[in-house]
């Protein structure tokens, strides 16, 4: 049987930054990836902001394909707002590349890499996961840890293994399903938002454009509504509608957790991080660079607990509040903001559109557009100064 300090379960952003961390501070890890390539097959659209990412890696163009300084939202009405996003750039990745460059990170700390290797089972010693059982190319394996790290994303099992809940109530599932489409003839600087019951119920539509009028052209509903209409109706009809001239090169789909958050992300001899424990963030569903913030911390204290000699719940709940700290709490608030959103009916987003254009297009911030959302909710308002200040739009 093998032994390595740390096992990380998933190869994706979080699972290969959570390795490249733990791997710097000197420990042993392995990074178990079940498909047979690092990145493939990419389920995401690919969106990131340059402020986030740069905490990380500078934008190369080699995975940083396309930069995005502008954003058009559209009403349910097809009332076009452009949002002043100054200051706020961002960038369309190509995840093929960007997660093997995460995973190039991981190597070169030291971490191992399996590809084609399946997490199917804990080891559990004294009541406690203490390794992994491993489907490798057709052979069974067992690898010891002693600390276990679930970074298998929306689909995750290893927290259940300890016993941590992970299911995500249906509701806040947003269930995806995109093309990547040529023949995307917009500006190729700027992203496409579409809102509204008929587009995408309890989601939006997007845009986002590579280059060479390519682009991901998706959406994203609430699993609610796709008990009834699966994504791919309503993507069917999206396309069909703005883009009959636009033609399919690939299709992905997936769902992001977007419930602000895990209550436990740790147990006994195991952390959870990214998709794995819901850190996208709720009102947009981007899980990358918060997967990357929660795995800097995730890296340290996994890290840390192994060298200290201590993989127990109660050391690790360091983890938990770190990320409290830096972006947990942040993501519960943007969950209400989220809930308010999607109470919002047709009209109301068509009455916020119009007034947002009436404003100079200097003032068309997202803070603004958030301020007019919740000011249609009452409920809300006396909130809102808290909320604002907390995400960071008061803009
Ligand atoms: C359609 C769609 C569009 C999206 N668009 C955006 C966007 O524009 N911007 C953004 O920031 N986010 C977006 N997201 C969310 C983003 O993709 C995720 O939040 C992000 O990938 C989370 O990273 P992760 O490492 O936690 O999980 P993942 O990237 O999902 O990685 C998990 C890895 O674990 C592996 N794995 C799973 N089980 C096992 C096992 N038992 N053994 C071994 N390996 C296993 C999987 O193969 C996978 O490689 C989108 C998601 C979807 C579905």
């Amino acid at each position: 049987m093998k032994f390595y300090d740390v096992v990380v379960v998933g190869g994706g952003p979080a699972g290969c930054y959570t390795a490249k961390v733990a791997a710097e501070a000197g420990v042993r890890v392995l990074v178990l990836e079940r498909d047979p390539e690092i990145g493939v097959p990419v389920r995401c659209a690919e969106a990131v902001d340059e402020e986030g990412l740069r905490e990380f890696l500078d934008p190369d163009p080699k995975w940083a394909v396309n930069r995005i300084e502008a954003v058009a939202f559209f009403a349910p009405d097809g009332t076009r707002v452009d949002i002043n996003i100054a200051g706020m750039a961002g960038y369309v990745l190509d995840r093929r590349s960007f997660d093997k460059e995460i995973a190039r990170l991981a190597g070169d700390a030291g971490a191992e890499i399996w590809t084609g290797a399946s997490a199917v089972g804990p080891i559990v010693e004294g009541g406690k996961v203490a390794g992994v059982r491993v489907h490798r190319r057709g052979c069974a394996e067992e690898v010891q840890a002693r600390l276990v790290v679930g970074a298998d994303g929306v689909e995750s099992r290893v927290g259940r293994w300890a016993g941590l809940r992970t299911t995500c109530q249906l509701k806040d599932m947003e269930t995806c399903a995109q093309y990547l489409m040529g023949g995307i003839s917009l500006d190729q600087n700027r992203i496409y938002m579409y809102f509204g019951r008929e587009v995408a119920p309890g989601g939006y539509a997007w845009v986002f454009p590579k280059g060479n009028d390519v682009a991901n052209v998706g959406l994203g509903i609430s699993g609610e509504f796709a008990r009834e209409h699966p994504p791919w109706e309503y993507l069917k009809a999206f396309v069909e509608e703005r883009f009959p001239s636009a033609y399919v090169l690939g299709a992905t789909g997936g769902g992001v957790p977007c419930s602000g958050g895990v209550r436990r992300m740790v147990a006994d001899g195991m952390l959870l991080v990214g998709d794995a424990a819901h850190q996208a963030n709720p009102v947009d569903g981007g899980g990358i660079i918060p997967a990357l913030k929660a795995a800097r911390i995730a890296g340290r204290v996994a890290a840390e607990a192994v060298l200290d000699g201590d993989t127990s719940a109660r050391r690790l709940r360091d983890y938990e509040k770190r990320w409290e700290d830096e972006l947990g709490r942040v993501h519960r608030m943007a969950y209400r903001i989220k809930e308010a959103i999607y109470k919002l009916s047709d009209d109301d987003f068509n009455h916020i559109a119009r007034r947002m254009n009436e404003l100079p297009p200097e003032d068309r911030t997202l803070g603004k557009a958030f301020q007019l959302a919740l000011l249609r909710h009452p409920g809300l308002l006396f909130e809102l100064p808290k909320i604002l200040f907390q995400i960071g739009i008061r803009r």
